[in-house]
């Protein structure tokens, strides 16, 4: 890779970040503020971004070199000296308070090319919270030169003191074709890559999720579900197959995202155009009323708080088979 590439989607987001950096390359740092959070769900090109950007801010052409500028061609290669990423490491499960003194230590040393030192955290959610007090430090008393981007797939995992001291930018879900172009690019067939785009539900990553096995799962599994809610197969029958599969937990989750799915598509928010048979499911919710699928998002909600909660699995998704009418 030469140089990292322009994400897809986040037209507004991507630009403001872009002006920024071209002003900068101007000789103005005016909004460039020091302290960043990048947040929104996984796989929609958060910490992509803050690479990106990062191009950007470096590049004395703003990432238009042609050929690719030795800092742009380290960046992509991860080997800025000037670029710092942290991340969870391998062998843990949180970000802890050395990632976030190393980090420190680095953002603390003049740049040594033209435009400011850069941190991105990736998972930022993962810092533990002395980790997050370490940078604190740096968001209260910046050296003038860094710029730290706190990449995070939920803002509220983040200290008020520290969410308080970025610049939020929330990243939407991007868009079913955005997320089936991006995996055509990453090698995926143009026809798997709709399909799995089409229950991504606006990530790349739970799109990668779904190879042509479990594609074909979920329909089996979803169309199973529809035929037990018609009469058409016993419902413990289902509820069984469920349950007893390893990953239950996975497959009950699916299942109330299809439900909201289709209330969601009869409330007129078509975001999915599931292909056939499914997609005859949802014409035939697209008749509902609006006070109906008010109530049924209602209870899909109550039955994923309910199982988040360790509710019994079988007994919540019954009393939803039951009940939903759409
Ligand atoms: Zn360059």
């Amino acid at each position: 890779m030469s140089r990292i590439a322009q994400p897809l989607g986040h037209g507004d987001v991507l630009a403001s970040l872009r002006a920024l950096a071209v002003a900068l390359a101007g000789g103005s740092d005016r909004g460039l503020h020091h302290a960043w959070l990048f947040s929104g769900q996984r796989g929609v090109g958060k910490f992509l971004t803050a690479r990106w950007w990062a191009t950007l801010l470096k590049c004395p052409q703003v990432g238009e070199c042609e050929p690719a500028c030795d800092g742009c061609r380290l960046i992509a290669a991860g080997v800025h000296p000037d670029v710092v990423e942290i991340a969870i490491p391998e062998d843990k499960r949180s970000i802890g308070i050395a990632e976030s003194r190393a980090l420190l230590q680095r953002l603390s040393l003049r740049p040594t090319r033209s435009g400011p030192r850069i941190g991105i955290v990736r998972d930022a959610g993962a810092m533990t919270i002395d980790a997050q007090n370490a940078v604190l430090k740096l968001l209260e008393e910046p050296p003038g030169f860094a710029v730290i981007v706190l990449v995070a797939d939920n803002a509220g995992a983040m200290l008020p003191t520290v969410r308080s001291r970025c610049r939020h930018l929330a990243f939407g879900d991007l868009a079913e074709s955005e997320v089936a172009a991006i995996l055509v690019s990453l090698g995926r067939s143009a026809e798997e890559a709709a399909a799995a785009a089409a229950c991504a539900r606006g990530s790349v990553a739970r799109a990668q999720t779904y190879d042509a096995e479990g594609l074909a799962e979920r329909e089996a599994l979803l169309l199973a579900y529809e035929q037990a809610r018609n009469g058409q197969a016993d419902i413990d029958a289902v509820l069984q197959a469920l349950v007893a599969r390893k990953e239950s937990g996975y497959a009950l989750g699916e299942l109330l995202e299809w439900q909201l799915t289709k209330v969601k598509s009869s409330l007129g928010n078509r975001v999915h155009e599931p292909s056939e048979p499914l997609a005859r499911v949802l014409e035939a919710a697209a008749g509902a009323d609006t006070a109906a699928l008010l109530e049924e998002a209602g209870r899909i909600h109550w039955t994923m708080t309910a199982l988040e909660r360790n509710a019994n699995a079988r007994l919540a998704i019954r009393d939803l088979l039951l009940n939903v009418r759409i």
